[in-house]
């Protein structure tokens, strides 16, 4: 059953606007069989980039890891189960074009999708208020879900969930470096990776956001997570690529050649005193999935 959301409330003090109702409902529906997708089935550029890591690993320890990894994923997928007992926190990236008009509040939706998707999936209940840690119960609370909007032209939106869990999240870091610092960039990424050991469940994807400001670089950082494991990466992301795998930390920290599958690295101009970057950690379950809403264009 769609839970009571803001839509809801306001076709029964309308007078009826029945399209809208099933508009919305319809809506939180297809929100919460995103999440459920994301939680139970990693997308094909992930499992590939895992099964080749798996394939040229000669560390027989991290290689058996790999091997369990994989079965897990296909065991999630089989059974309809999430892949991990950390279903995380959900965060979404929402591209909203200009002429998109749903006629019913968005937010209030995406807030009743992850409460439906809790109950139903089920999903561990995450989301705590920071200080006195009592648990809402649903996974939604004082700023969760976290979404992130971006107006674009258009009729259309595009949802992307990407639920977040805590052992990749703990281990992600942020430094506001002299501008001069560019060259050190590379060595805070090793250090953070060096740090985080196998707390955040390697093999890692680096999502890493240099310049904006301080709370942008945070955010370039976690977009760069949902690019393709398989699209190609520039000089400076093979090269902290190569840096990384080279440390020997490998699947789950237990030794190997692959730490990380892929990085991927966003810029945006900054102020002419500052260079902040930030380094978003992904464990192997890199989860996301993508929905698109309105007119075909
Ligand atoms: S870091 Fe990732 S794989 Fe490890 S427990 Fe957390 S969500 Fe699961």
């Amino acid at each position: 059953m769609i839970p009571p959301s803001y839509c809801f409330y306001y076709f029964i003090h309308s007078g009826g606007l029945l399209s809208l109702k099933i508009r919305c409902e319809n809506f939180i529906r297809s929100i919460a069989d995103l999440i459920r997708k994301a939680e139970i089935e990693l997308p094909d550029d992930v499992v590939n980039a895992l099964r080749k890591a798996e394939s040229i690993e000669e560390n027989q320890v991290a290689k058996s890891q790999l091997q369990a990894i994989l079965k897990n994923i296909e065991i999630a997928k089989n059974h309809a189960v999430p892949m991990c007992q950390d279903t995380g926190i959900m965060i979404f990236f929402a591209e909203l074009g200009t002429e998109f008009q749903p006629g019913f509040d968005l937010e209030a939706a995406v807030r009743d999708a992850v409460v439906l998707a809790t109950r139903e999936i089920p999903l561990r209940p995450n989301a705590v208020d920071p200080l006195n840690r009592n648990n809402s119960g649903n996974n939604t609370g004082s700023g969760i879900p976290d979404i992130h909007w971006k107006l674009v032209p258009g009729k259309q939106l595009k949802i992307t969930v990407s639920p977040k869990g805590a052992g990749s999240e703990n281990m992600s870091a942020l430094r506001m470096f002299n501008p001069t610092e560019a060259g050190s960039i590379k060595n805070f990424v090793l250090e953070t990776v060096i740090n985080a050991g196998g707390m955040p469940c390697p093999p890692l994807t680096l999502g890493i956001g240099i310049g904006g400001s301080f709370d942008k670089a945070a955010r370039l950082a976690k977009e760069a997570l949902l690019e393709p494991l398989d699209a190609p990466m520039n000089e400076l992301e093979q090269e902290v690529l190569e840096a990384v795998n080279a440390l020997g930390i490998g699947c789950m920290g237990l030794g190997g050649s692959t730490t990380a599958l892929a990085v991927h690295i966003k810029t945006a101009h900054c102020h002419t005193a500052s260079l902040p970057v930030a380094i978003n950690i992904q464990c192997w379950a890199n989860r996301h999935a993508s929905i698109v809403f309105g007119e075909e264009e």
